[in-house]
């Protein structure tokens, strides 16, 4: 591979800058305006609650709408993002950077929780993981913004290399399972956008360096790399971060097609099922779980439904979706299961540290659910 064709093509441009502020810009004022569901966040410890405005599926089919007719008027090039892959990477990833260095909690105004300033005196650590619970800027959320932005730009970079392939005249049995998959994920995601307000990045993160990559680059840009081709060097010079399936000819047979739909809908089933009754079972512990009333131990964990067959069982319909993202791109090389891999690793960790936190909140209420749930994410994995 030619380093210098590489690095040229991570030098960030005018226009991918200017892709990147439209597109925040773009986010800011309709998370702003458009009219969606104001959800209560989780209690914070000074007893105050943030409330976010869950419109970001809205939000999302106007800018697919808007850049659609954009398109069909030649305003944009339905391949700009895919043109230019790496050098949006590398501006995302300044974007990020910089970002993350600009940490700066006011120290005027009252602060609370979601503002308080943690600081350690450890540059590196506090740039990292962050000072500030919510922090927010000119009355955005930056939490909930980024990992919106996050998983749009995924849909959006997806979307492009559709176009592309179309494009080319390459557009495979391959790259419509890849592109539906990721799409129904994205969309579901948004659709439930309310579920997120509960999370662990949500409610327990604070904003450093680690979270808003993950969020701006790490989601949009890896997750995607299933659409990428493993020819280097042609895809540099071709498409930036040129993406697998773009230039990978993939032969599924029907069976292997039907069993990787059939890996999806299990996938789903499963991640769906178990965050949602995990979400109806804290809004109201005597609602029916699987047509039954819930067995709850301690009045406060839910031990029926999916959360009755293994503990974390929502990690296993991730790992499983992750997994159906990845087949359609076959066997012949381990680049496009790096997804999978990486949820792998980062569940069974994040499985580990939620199974310590909680052990240490509940007590004895845990002990009794580990009891009577002996699986861990199922099938056992370690
Ligand atoms: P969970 O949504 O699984 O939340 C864990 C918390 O749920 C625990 O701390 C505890 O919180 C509560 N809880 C655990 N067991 C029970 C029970 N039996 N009954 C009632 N409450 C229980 O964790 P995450 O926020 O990590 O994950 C949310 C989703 O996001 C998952 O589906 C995960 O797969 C997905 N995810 C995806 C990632 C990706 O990169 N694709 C990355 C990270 C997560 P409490 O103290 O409130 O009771």
């Amino acid at each position: 591979m030619d380093l210098g064709v590489l690095l040229q093509a991570l030098i960030p441009s005018w226009n991918s800058v200017l892709v990147l502020v439209i597109f925040f810009a773009y986010l800011a004022v309709a998370g702003s305006i458009l009219p969606g569901k104001l959800v209560p966040g989780v209690t914070l410890q000074d007893g105050s609650r943030l409330h976010y405005r869950c419109n970001g599926l809205l939000a999302l089919l106007l800018l697919v709408g808007l850049l659609g007719v954009g398109s069909k008027m030649n305003f944009v090039s339905p391949t700009v993002i895919s043109d230019r892959g790496l050098e949006l990477f590398s501006t995302t990833f300044i974007f990020s950077f910089l970002v993350s260095c600009c940490q700066f909690p006011d120290r005027s105004c009252s602060k609370g929780s979601s503002l308080e300033p943690h600081i350690t005196g450890n540059l590196i650590h506090d740039w990292w993981y962050g000072i500030q619970l919510n922090p927010q800027f000119m009355g955005i959320d930056l939490k909930f913004f980024f990992v919106r932005a996050g998983m749009m730009g995924w849909l959006l970079i997806n979307l492009s290399i559709l176009a592309k392939s179309v494009q080319d005249g390459s557009l495979s049995q391959s790259m419509i399972l890849y592109q539906l998959f990721c799409a129904i994920y994205i969309l579901d995601y948004f659709v439930h956008e309310e579920y997120m307000t509960s999370t662990w990045d949500i409610i327990a993160e604070r904003l450093g360096f680690m979270l808003v990559f993950g969020d701006l680059v790490w989601i949009p840009f890896t997750f995607s790399i299933q659409a990428c081709n493993n020819d280097l060097e042609k895809k540099y010079q071709q498409v930036a971060l040129g993406w697998w399936l773009l230039n990978q000819k993939v032969e599924l047979t029907m069976a292997a097609a039907i069993a990787n739909c059939f890996v999806f809908l299990i996938g789903y089933l499963v991640f769906r099922g178990a965050n949602k009754q995990k979400h109806i079972f804290k809004q109201n512990p005597k609602a029916l779980i699987w047509g039954k009333p819930p067995k709850v131990i301690g009045g406060k964990l839910l031990a029926s439904g999916y959360w009755g067959i293994a503990r974390h069982s929502n990690y296993l319909g991730d790992l499983l979706l992750a997994l159906s993202f990845s087949l359609p791109c076959g066997i012949s090389s381990p680049i496009p299961y790096f997804y999978p891999i990486y949820l792998f690793i980062l569940l069974v960790w994040r499985e580990r540290r939620d199974e310590a936190r909680c052990a240490e909140k509940y007590k004895d209420i845990w002990a009794e659910y580990r009891r009577l749930v002996p699986w861990r994410i199922f099938p056992y994995l370690y």
